[in-house]
């Protein structure tokens, strides 16, 4: 794919990058390498300092990142600037937590004494996705840099100013240059660099196909993977719900990012009793939302990042509408080939479709109903994926027990899912395996070594 700033609202390229050859490549790994002996040396106090200026650098620039954002990728800018807090919070976070996370942890043994002791493994290579170009890169490089890795970013091919934007404000911080780069590069480049010896893990957030791919590299290399992909998040309502807050952060938690977020809320599972009441209020809240110009303050949500993801969305839902799904809401793509894509709402799904198996990526919701509590949760298990999900109750200790009986990451009970510094954040089944955040994500990318002294 090109490396291209593409603008999905014009429909304007608006810049074009060439892409990195190996030659230059090979010799950026080749400083983050070495970068990598010296980083580790470093103190989690000196990290610390740099990881607040680049906290400080992303609500200063907030205005900058958030314009690239609805440039490059459609989002609209209040939610831009609210992305760009979001990574100076998890900044600070890291700032303050780190070393508490990666101290010594004694162990009562035999030995006189033993700990655990967490060291850095060295060059880490992130593979990332667009959908939020700045969240999803800080969440890994945070981390990474306080617990004394260096990092190397493969950022999604259509979002390249945004990657070398924040390249800038960790170097603006006062983190020496070599050790978080962003390679200019297609995936094509990704086998070459897992397979060096230099490179010593990975971690990918994307899809299914590019996950599986880098991790069959990675595990022909024995190297550690952490992957965060797709998710069809099931989003539950039983009778007993507070309908109307229900429907109403329904509407918030398909819309997310326009949709494509892997944790928006995907199939709504609704009890029996009060699914055609769902319906009408869900359709109300989606109708109402504004789309437009995405660097116009009033838009709610714009276009998809790219024609072609609004082309392969309208085709899942034709092809489901085909097999019998029935549209509660008319919207979809303006026409092919346009990245503009209005919400939708389709019942009646099926397992014979593929909304029922499928990432749906954009503003579709599908409702299944449910005759009752059990059969909402078999539904919601009946998933490739498992990433977050919600379940609505007034019954708060019910609500508990069918969040412990959904096979997911997290499930989060009268709330939508989101992500937080605090919490870990990450997938079973397809969705994925590792985590990030918390004091769990910093944990993944060190040697967990056993000191013991007899
Ligand atoms: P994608 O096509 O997998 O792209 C993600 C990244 O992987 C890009 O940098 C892409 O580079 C690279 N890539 C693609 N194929 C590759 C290959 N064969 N080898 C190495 N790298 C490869 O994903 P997307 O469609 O842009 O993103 C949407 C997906 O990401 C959805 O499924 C979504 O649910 C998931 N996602 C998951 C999370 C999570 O935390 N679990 C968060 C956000 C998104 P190019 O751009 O150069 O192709």
């Amino acid at each position: 794919m090109a490396i291209e700033s593409f603008n999905p609202y014009t429909g304007k390229v608006l810049k074009r990058f060439t892409a990195f050859s190996w030659a230059k490549t090979e010799r950026i790994l080749a400083q983050a390498a070495q970068a990598a002996g010296t980083w580790r040396t470093t103190t989690f106090a000196h990290r610390a300092e740099c990881m607040r200026r680049a906290a400080t650098l992303l609500r200063e620039r907030q205005n900058e990142l958030a314009r690239l954002m609805a440039l490059e990728m459609g989002k609209p800018i209040t939610d831009g600037r609210a992305e760009a807090q979001k990574c100076a919070l998890t900044c600070d976070y890291y700032a303050e937590h780190a070393e508490a996370f990666l101290a010594d942890e004694v162990i009562e043994s035999e030995a006189q004494r033993s700990f655990i002791a967490y060291q850095p493994l060295g060059v880490v290579l992130a593979v990332m996705p667009w959908n939020f170009p700045f969240w999803q890169v800080v969440r890994f490089i945070a981390p990474a840099l306080m617990a004394g890795n260096v990092g190397l970013l493969k950022h999604a091919s259509n979002v390249p100013q945004c990657a070398l934007a924040l390249e800038k404000i960790f170097h603006d911080a006062g983190f020496p240059p070599t050790t978080f780069r962003a390679l200019l590069i297609g995936s094509d480049l990704v086998e070459k660099l897992i397979e060096d010896d230099r490179v010593q893990a990975v971690t990918l957030t994307g899809s299914e196909l590019a996950g599986s791919k880098v991790a069959a590299t990675a595990g022909a290399n024995i190297k550690k993977t952490v992957l965060e992909l797709g998710g069809s998040d099931p989003f539950i309502i039983l009778a007993d719900a507070d309908l109307e807050l229900a429907a109403k952060t329904a509407a918030q938690a398909r819309m997310i990012n326009s949709g494509q977020s892997c944790i928006a809320a995907k199939r709504f599972i609704v009890e029996k009793p009060v699914v055609k009441e769902f319906i009408t209020q869900l359709r109300a809240h989606l109708q109402a939302m504004r789309t437009g110009d995405p660097l116009d303050e009033a838009t709610q949500f714009g276009p998809l990042a790219r024609p072609d993801l609004a082309d392969e969305l309208a085709q899942q839902v034709n092809d489901s509408v085909a097999a019998g799904a029935k549209v509660e809401l008319a919207g979809g793509q303006d026409k092919p080939g346009s990245a503009l894509f209005r919400p939708m709402i389709i019942s009646k799904v099926k397992p014979n479709q593929r909304a029922y198996h499928e990432e749906l990526f954009g503003p579709v919701a599908i409702v299944l109903e449910a005759k009752d509590a059990d059969d909402a949760v078999r539904l919601a298990n009946d998933s490739r994926f498992g990433l977050g999900g919600s379940v609505w109750t007034r019954d708060v200790k019910r609500g508990e027990d069918l969040a412990r009986r959904v096979e997911s990451g997290a499930v989060f009970v009268n709330s939508m899912v989101k992500s937080s510094p605090e919490m870990p954040f990450g997938g079973v089944k397809k969705s994925g395996y590792g985590r990030e955040l918390s004091h769990l994500g910093i944990r993944e990318f060190v040697n967990q070594k056993t000191i013991w002294i007899g």
